[in-house]
């Protein structure tokens, strides 16, 4: 028997979540789960300028393509900084979602965007996402769809507050009552600290890394508080010098002492949205605690110095990496009651009387 409005929408089209993440792209079916964890990478022929591979196909190419053959992630500068290749993604997701298997109208998407978009780019995404071929488009913000993979009680009048740190921003924000109620967005977060592992290892080391290298020395042995015991490995680059391949050892002081500035800024971030939140709303978050999500939450010793440096207690999500996914799930699957949460765009507003 179907019962309601919302269940007649279900039974002619799919329900999709996408976290459209700089790092990773995550798609959520209604009734089915998370199907798809990629990375965002898309692959484009820049003579046709035709997408020839989507998620962990084009990263396989990175580096290994003929010239004309380009590897790009379509979101890593700001939101959106190829609007054609971001449409082109979210079809290929979409498509790949529902396998053959598609109903009569076209999905109804949430999508989690990092906040503080402009109203411009959360119309890009949303246009990107109705050419797409959806029967419908809702936005959310990535930390409250985290919050709400979190299960935090964000509709409540109570204060939550979220760090998610992705690959390219960090998101800070403190949530109540189904809004955010300050936040801060930093550039800062896995690629730059990536980045400075590679800028490290060139002066102090005269060798030059790749990005892998460095993001899979980073997981390996970073740990943000010394005490764990000595953590190291040995990386290959190529000697600056004599342009051959070169092997140096790598300890985990020496991962602290690249992120350093990096993890200060991170820190500050946090003091500054901590400033600006209301005193009611603010007591909340004392007593209820910071809660980290996204893939930068995984770095060993991160929950720690977050605590010591703000004297709150510091939650860590249980798998950080699928939590705004998992949001935008619970959105899909409880509309009504998270309506609220919803970016709303103004030409979509009923008119003023
Ligand atoms: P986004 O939402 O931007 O796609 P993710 O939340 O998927 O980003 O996180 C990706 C980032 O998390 C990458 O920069 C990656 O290096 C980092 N990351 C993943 N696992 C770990 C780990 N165990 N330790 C440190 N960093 C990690
Ligand atoms: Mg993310």
């Amino acid at each position: 028997m179907i019962k309601s409005f919302e269940q007649i929408k279900r039974y002619f089209s799919h329900d999709i979540g996408i976290d459209l993440g700089t790092a990773n792209t995550l798609v959520y079916l209604h009734g089915k789960g998370i199907v798809i964890n990629e990375p965002s990478v898309v692959a484009v022929n820049q003579k046709t300028g035709r997408v020839v591979a989507v998620g962990a196909d084009a990263k396989q190419m990175l580096g290994r393509t003929p010239g004309h053959i380009i590897a790009i992630r379509p979101l890593v500068d700001g939101v959106i900084s190829d609007f054609e290749v971001t449409e082109e993604m979210i079809t290929y997701l979409i498509n790949k979602a529902q396998k053959g298997n598609k109903k009569l109208l076209g999905p109804r998407v949430v999508v989690g965007v990092p906040s503080g978009i402009t109203n411009v780019e959360t119309r890009a995404v949303r246009d990107a996402a109705k050419n797409a071929g959806t029967s419908e488009v809702h936005i959310v913000e990535e930390p409250m769809a985290a919050a709400i993979g979190m299960r935090l009680p964000v509709l409540e009048p109570c204060g939550n507050m979220v760090i998610d740190i992705g690959g390219g921003t960090a998101d800070i924000a403190v949530i109540s009552l189904g809004g955010v109620v300050c936040s801060k967005n930093l550039r800062i977060a896995g690629d730059k600290l990536n980045n400075d592992i590679i800028s490290y290892v060139r002066s102090e080391f005269k060798i030059l890394i790749g990005e892998k290298t460095a993001e899979n020395i980073k997981i390996k042995i970073g740990a943000i508080i010394p005490g764990g015991g000595l953590r190291e490995a040995s990386i290959k680059g190529r000697d600056l010098v004599s342009g051959l391949p070169r092997e140096v050892v790598m300890t985990d002081s020496d991962i602290r002492e690249a992120i350093s500035q990096s993890i200060n800024t991170l820190i500050e971030g946090v003091k500054e949205v901590l400033e600006t939140t209301p005193p009611e709303v603010l007591s909340d978050v004392m007593q209820r605690g910071i809660y980290l999500s996204g893939g930068g939450a995984l770095i060993l010793g991160l929950a720690e110095i977050i605590a010591e440096y703000t004297k709150m207690t510091v939650h860590i999500a249980p798998d950080p990496l699928t939590a705004v996914c998992r949001g935008t799930g619970i959105i899909l699957e409880n509309m009504e009651k998270f309506k609220d949460v919803l970016i709303v765009n103004e030409d979509e507003l009923p008119p003023k009387k």
